[in-house]
Formats: C-alpha cells, structure tokens, sequence
C-alpha cells in the first residue's frame, strides 16, 4: 500500500557524545506507541557506505512516500543523502531531516511528534 512513513533515528555509531543525553530506543518506542509513522528504524551511521545500501534498499521500495530522518544537521543530511536518492529516483522533497542532537529523551520525542505534526 502507497503512502507509507517511516522514521530513522541515526546516532553516530552511537558514540557521539551528541547523542548520550537520550535513549534512542525509548525515543523510537514513544514514537511507535503512538503510530505516528508505519516504521521506525535505528541506523548507526547512515552517510557511511552500508548506510548508504541501507537507504537503497530501503527506498527501492517505492510505497515510502515520506521519510523522517532525524540525526544531523538538516542541511548536511541534504547534502549526505542527494546523490543517493538521485540514483534510486527518491524524490529529496520526501525526505524531511531534522537535528535530535543533544535533546534527552523527552525533548526528543517532542520535537520529532512536532515535526511529524508539522510535515505530515
Ligand atoms: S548521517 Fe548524520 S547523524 Fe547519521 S552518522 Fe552521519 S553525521 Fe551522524
């Protein structure tokens, strides 16, 4: 079925000190518990080359209509990711980046429901 929304919460190999203020886990379930999206996904580092195949495989599947990516900065996810969607012909406006950077938890898990409310 087309339409599907899928949300990758990518971490920095989970190292970055960017990211230890959260449970990455806890921020995806909040998410899922409340089915703001039909997938969520956990990647470790999305602009290496296996990050790279992950977004490949993954958008081969065209009923993804909207990905939310939240990790980095915006502009850089942009940049990280355009070649990859131009080969696979996923068309970057479905993508929405977002910086999760230092938040806990909490700030998380509000400010990705926001950007979900907001980009539906
Ligand atoms: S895509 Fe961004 S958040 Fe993910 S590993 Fe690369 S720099 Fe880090």
């Amino acid at each position: 079925m087309a339409n599907k929304k899928g949300l990758i919460l990518c971490v920095c190999q989970g190292t970055c000190p960017s990211f230890n203020k959260m449970n990455t886990l806890e921020v995806l379930n909040a998410i899922r518990r409340e089915k703001l999206v039909d997938f969520v996904a956990l990647h470790p580092q999305l602009c290496a080359d296996d990050g790279d195949q992950y977004l490949r495989v993954l958008l081969d599947n065209k009923d993804i209509d909207k990905l939310y990516v939240a990790g980095c900065d915006p502009l850089m996810q942009k940049k990280m990711f355009r070649e990859t969607f131009e080969a696979i012909g996923f068309d970057a406006a479905k993508h929405v980046a977002f910086d999760v950077r230092n938040l806990t938890t909490e700030q998380a898990v509000s400010a990705i429901k926001d950007l979900i409310k907001n980009n539906p």
